[in-house]
């Protein structure tokens, strides 16, 4: 056998077993390459190869043993970052979920509790959640004002009962254009909460909400205001 033909064949059999080590992720024979490779080197060419011949096998086979190495650990670091990814996503949805039926609980509850007089003013605690703008009938935005049962909000016998013959409370009452929202519909105003379409006013049309509150001062404290309307299922 010439010098070419066996450094040639050195080359080709340094090759096949990089490949089939790395491959096999055999840590043996990762761990002696030159050994394993001298001695199958003279084992295949059926003569002892000089040792320049193996020096060049075996930095071949480190180049090649380093190459694998990199690929490997960049493919490691791909499959990392998509593991990574792939868990962030699986967070991410668990607490969308998570939120969703929060959501979707506390519009429920929305629907069905009793609407609780309380004391009427804005709060960040009432704006509408994903679950209210997606099951609720959205009116728009509405002028708010409020009122009180006085003679000054109501004309000369003042209110002590609604259109819909319920004595009003505040938290729960509010004047409405009947045509849009009828009269008992449970009302979301964002910001203030859910109310009872309970009354209706002669100056209350379209888009106008008047809300009951307790006093005349508290009326005049509110003022008017602006808030989008959500009529609850
Ligand atoms: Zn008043």
């Amino acid at each position: 056998m010439s010098i070419s033909l066996r450094k040639l064949a050195a080359r080709l059999i340094a090759a096949v077993m990089t490949v089939s080590a790395v491959t096999a992720a055999n840590a043996a024979a990762l761990e002696q390459p030159v050994a394993v490779l001298s001695s199958s080197l003279n084992a295949s060419v059926g003569t002892v190869l000089t040792s320049d011949e193996v020096t060049t096998a075996a930095k071949a086979y480190s180049r090649a043993k380093a190459d694998a190495e990199a690929q490997a650990r960049a493919a490691a670091a791909v499959k990392a970052a998509a593991d990574a990814k792939a868990a962030a996503q699986a967070r991410a949805d668990a607490e969308a979920k998570k939120k969703a039926e929060e959501e979707a609980k506390a519009l429920a509850t929305l629907i069905t509790a009793p609407v609780a007089a309380r004391s009427v003013s804005y709060s960040t605690d009432y704006l509408a959640t994903d679950a209210i703008k997606a099951n609720a009938t959205a009116l728009g935005n509405y002028k708010l004002t409020f009122y009180c049962p006085c003679e000054r909000c109501n004309g000369a016998l003042g209110v002590s009962k609604t259109a819909s013959g319920a004595t009003p409370a505040e938290g729960r009452t509010i004047a409405v254009d009947s045509s849009i929202i009828p009269l008992g519909s449970r009302v979301y105003i964002e910001g203030y909460g859910t109310f009872i379409a309970e009354d209706t006013g002669s100056a209350i049309k379209n888009s106008k909400i008047d809300i009951f509150v307790s006093t005349h001062e508290r009326a005049e404290e509110l003022g008017v205001q602006y808030a989008n309307v959500y009529l609850l299922g």
